[in-house]
């Protein structure tokens, strides 16, 4: 059974000098006026507790933007093993703790990654609760409480933290500070039963869910994929962002010699126009109808895989974050499904010819050796 315990807000300076007893802490930092990174932190004063969501999901910690496999010269191939530092990410939300589930699966499945998994294994994450915004619709993809693998998970009841314990590692810190830990009281349970209720009831953005994969096996030849694929720029904003798109490239970056060089993978994305072009000039999914239709079913279908399940956990980024404003998930399932729609995207029509975002985001999270989106 999970364990809990609370600890005082206003003690939350010793908190964190306990997470900083276990590595370097990342956490929510604020970039701009409206957006968030997870970043480097030395204090809790740099904490931005109010951020829902960061411009790119906690996945660009064990997944790498840009990454080399192995390198090769006059003497052989060589394996890069891979950089790992004990660190704690801090402030990861329900979602996103489901997000990096779904990787965990993907990465962990035969042959496992080395790389993802050595950053995993170094990391704790501590996941903190949330209220929904109007993107938000975890609870629709059933990843609106934490039921993945974290370390600690602490819901804001008042003037206290109420925290789940839900790993050896987790237990072990807590353990670490008895006298700072106090057992739940039979009050404190019942206000961390009441958050939830109250956050259950606060999505406004939401769809039934039982019958999605049907529902994109039905309209697979809906006339909404032409209709929103007509109007993508291909930009790709919508993949780095998703804390489950997951597919890479294989890129050999040579000496100008040629007697050495390395393989790097890159993230990649399936709604750039190369990505499913091979020999012959054949393009599997030539135009911007079918890389999107692709996309959608991937995150709402799932493939016939061992997973086999839909990949997306509700998190908003991407109905944030497309210039085009048709990444509107909620409302694209809800026209999909011949229901009237709930949420007016404040997003425009973009010409093509850029991505045409404003937000210059992908700029901010380059910063403090953050990965690029
Ligand atoms: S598809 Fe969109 S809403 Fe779903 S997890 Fe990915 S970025 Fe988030
Ligand atoms: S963010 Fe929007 S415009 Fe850009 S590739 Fe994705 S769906 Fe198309």
């Amino acid at each position: 059974m999970e364990r809990t315990a609370t600890f005082k807000k206003d003690q939350f300076e010793q908190f964190f000098c306990l997470l900083k007893s276990f590595g370097k802490v990342f956490a929510p930092v604020r970039v701009s006026e409206k957006s968030f990174s997870f970043k480097s932190i030395e204090s809790p004063s740099q904490i931005a507790f109010e951020a829902l969501r960061t411009i790119l999901p906690p996945k660009k910690f064990f997944f790498q933007q840009h990454e080399p496999i192995l390198s090769y010269d006059e003497n052989g191939i060589h394996e890069v093993k891979p950089e790992t530092q004990q660190q704690v990410i801090f402030g990861v939300h329900p979602c996103d703790l489901a997000g990096l589930g779904i990787m965990d699966k993907v990465y962990t499945a035969s042959p496992p990654d080395p790389h993802y998994i050595a950053r995993r294994q170094a990391t704790m994450l501590v996941g903190l609760s949330c209220m929904p915004d109007k993107h938000c619709f975890c609870k629709s993809m059933g990843t609106d409480s934490p039921t993945s693998d974290y370390d600690l998970f602490l819901t804001d009841i008042g003037d206290k933290y109420f925290v789940q314990i839900h790993s050896a590692n987790g237990l072990n810190l807590i353990e670490s500070m008895p006298d700072f830990f106090s057992r739940p009281e039979a009050q404190e349970d019942q206000t961390f039963k009441d958050f939830w209720t109250t956050r259950d009831k606060a999505f406004s953005s939401h769809f039934e869910s039982e019958n999605l994969p049907a529902i994109m096996d039905m309209e697979w030849n809906s006339q909404v994929w032409d209709d929103l694929g007509n109007r993508c720029l291909s930009c790709g904003n919508c993949t780095p962002v998703c804390p489950t798109c997951y597919c890479f490239d294989m890129v050999d970056v040579a000496s100008l010699h040629a007697n050495r060089g390395e393989r790097v993978r890159e993230w990649d994305s399936c709604q750039f126009v190369g990505f499913a072009k091979v020999a012959g000039d054949t393009n599997f999914r030539p135009g911007p109808v079918d890389r999107l239709k692709f996309w959608y079913r991937h995150k709402l279908h799932g493939f016939e895989d061992p997973h086999g399940l839909p990949t997306c956990v509700g998190c908003g980024r991407c109905t944030e974050s497309c210039p085009a404003g048709i990444d509107d998930i909620v409302n694209v399932v809800l026209r999909l499904q011949g229901k009237p729609s709930i949420l007016v995207t404040d997003k425009k029509k973009t010409q093509a010819g850029g991505c045409g975002t404003s937000c210059g985001d992908c700029q901010c999270d380059t910063a403090d050796g953050d990965q690029h989106a």
